[in-house]
């Protein structure tokens, strides 16, 4: 892993859920129920049909809440409150990832497609808190989820991220696509490798991975 592919990178973007966290605590599941359960009493369907309904949003429009947003006309913000209020006790303080993300020169920021509120108490139960510059949600990109590219553009340009000379730290392989068409450094965080050509670099330990970069 060539720590040169990563000399001219002045701003680090990190996804959240899956991402800062592993996988394997299973936290999003509980959102996963939860936005199930919000598709049931929204649109008063059985379960079957929410799940058929959430996995032809997720692949037609990115997301659930996009789905809702442009087949239904549902608001977005109280759907937002009631899929991320969960348990944070799966989650434990992480100082060997405080420590990696904190030598990082230049701005650390985190993008994800839940609610900045809801990274910040994820970012919080990490024990991470105060070492991104900024955190964004899908709130700050108009509602438009990852991986539309009007929504990577959104964020970056309120921040003010060059793409050219960012790195994209993210465990969906899908939402890598358009950050590698912009020209970021991409690397896949996930147990599990997936080959795609908009996947520069793979870890499946990101605090490992950032330890040899700096
Ligand atoms: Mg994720």
């Amino acid at each position: 892993m060539p720590k040169e592919d990563f000399t001219h990178v002045e701003a680090w973007v990190f996804d959240l859920d899956n991402t800062l966290y592993s996988p394997h605590v299973r936290l999003f599941d509980q959102i996963e129920q939860r936005m199930t359960s919000f598709v049931m009493d929204t649109l008063r369907v059985h379960r079957a049909e929410a799940d058929r309904l959430r996995a032809l949003y997720w692949r037609e429009h990115g997301t659930t809440l996009a789905g809702l947003m442009r087949e239904h006309g549902i608001e977005p913000d109280p759907y937002l409150v009631a899929v991320h209020d969960i348990s944070f006790d799966a989650l434990d303080p992480d100082p060997d990832l405080r420590a990696r993300i904190a030598d990082l020169p230049g701005r650390r920021i985190v993008y994800t497609n839940g609610s900045a509120p809801y990274a910040e108490r994820v970012i919080d139960a990490r024990g991470l808190s105060g070492v991104f510059d900024a955190v964004y949600g899908v709130e700050h990109a108009g509602y438009r989820p990852k991986p539309e590219r009007a929504a990577f553009e959104a964020v970056f340009k309120r921040d003010g991220v060059a793409p050219a000379r960012a790195a994209m730290f993210e465990d969906d392989p899908r939402n890598l696509a358009e950050p590698h068409a912009m020209g970021m450094r991409t690397v896949h965080v996930a147990p599990e490798p997936h080959a795609a050509d908009h996947i520069q670099h793979y870890t499946d330990d990101l605090a490992g991975f950032l330890a040899r970069l700096v």
